[in-house]
């Protein structure tokens, strides 16, 4: 979200919520080359690797990107992954495609009070819920 976004926002609390030095970290070092991967621009390098990683998950069947839902009060809301995931097939007796379990995915470096009330919203009425929200710690994903 830029921050002329942001300030007109009617979900807006206060201006800390914006930290530009977290975005700066998270959003503007990188190029818009090194954050596309694939013919996808990604907001983030985070975002990036995450995907890198989903497609090599032999589990990963299919990957929708930045896809946008609806949420109650006319609200649109853009998540990263909706991943599709073999499940296990009584009928074939295998992991498989027949049964694809979905995933939806968000990678966040800062949640916004923009982010947290479509996150609430999603969990509470959405039937991809819940939102998996990851973020890079190190080498690892941690629950955020
Ligand atoms: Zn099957």
């Amino acid at each position: 979200m830029k921050l002329s976004q942001f300030l007109s926002h009617p979900n807006r609390v206060s201006l800390k919520d914006f930290d530009t030095r977290k975005r700066h970290k998270y959003n503007v070092t990188s190029s818009r080359e090194q954050r596309t991967y694939g013919g996808v621009v990604f907001d983030s390098l985070a975002e990036r690797d995450k995907y890198i990683e989903l497609i090599n998950d032999p589990l990963t069947i299919w990957i929708d990107c930045h896809v946008a839902v609806s949420l109650p009060g006319g609200l649109r809301f853009k998540i990263d992954f909706i991943v599709w995931r073999r499940t296990f097939c009584k009928i074939h007796d295998r992991n498989d495609a027949c049964c694809p379990a979905p995933e939806a995915i968000e990678v966040k470096g800062v949640a916004t009070s923009d982010f947290k009330i479509k996150r609430k919203l999603f969990n509470e009425f959405h039937p991809l819920k819940p939102l998996s929200v990851i973020r890079r710690q190190g080498k690892r994903w941690v629950e955020v």
